[in-house]
């Protein structure tokens, strides 16, 4: 079993809702048990023209190999009606893994820790409320490091 957190996006049909179904599911998946929710987190579309974005985190303990689980997430986002027409278009669900135990994954289809975590304050703020104080990154850095240099700043906890 191995600490995993991933994040959850949605900002079409019903967020709130989207992301709730999701949760359902992640806690249903084989091998693998959910064992904490975040908040969830209103903020503006990084790309102007989208209808604002509700975000939260979620901790798994899994034994499902990482692409393993990245298929899983896929079809979840699939069952929920996601589809890609555009990079970074608007979605029903957006499902990443932001970190899976300390492991470094650099494969084409799965880098992680995920390349943008340190950017985002709606996941790093979200990940402060699951993680240990003291959590260290796969690659070295200090969660408190990221959250430090990451402002709150347009985010809306509900
Ligand atoms: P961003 O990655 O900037 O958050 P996005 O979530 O909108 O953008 P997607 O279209 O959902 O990007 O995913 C594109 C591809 O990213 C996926 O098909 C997947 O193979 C790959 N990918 C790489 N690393 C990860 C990760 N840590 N979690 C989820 N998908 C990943
Ligand atoms: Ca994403
Ligand atoms: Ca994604």
């Amino acid at each position: 079993m191995e600490r995993i957190y991933i994040g959850l996006g949605s900002n079409l049909a019903a967020p709130a809702e989207q992301l709730r179904h999701a949760l359902e599911a992640m806690a249903h998946l084989p091998q693998t048990r959910l064992v904490g929710t975040s908040a969830f987190y209103q903020s503006d579309s990084l790309l102007p023209g989208q209808p604002r974005y509700t975000n939260a985190v979620a901790a798994l303990d899994s034994s499902l190999e990482p692409l393993q689980l990245l298929d899983a997430l896929q079809a979840i986002e699939n069952d929920q009606g996601r589809e890609r027409l555009e990079r970074w278009g608007p979605r029903t669900l957006d499902l990443d893994i932001l970190l899976y135990g300390d492991r470094l994954i650099d494969e084409p289809r799965l880098k992680v820790p995920h390349y943008q975590v340190h950017l985002r304050a709606f996941v790093l703020y979200p990940l402060a409320e699951l993680a240990p104080a003291d959590l260290r990154l796969a690659d070295g850095r200090m969660l408190k490091d990221l959250l430090a240099d990451c402002p709150f700043v347009g985010l809306e906890r509900l």
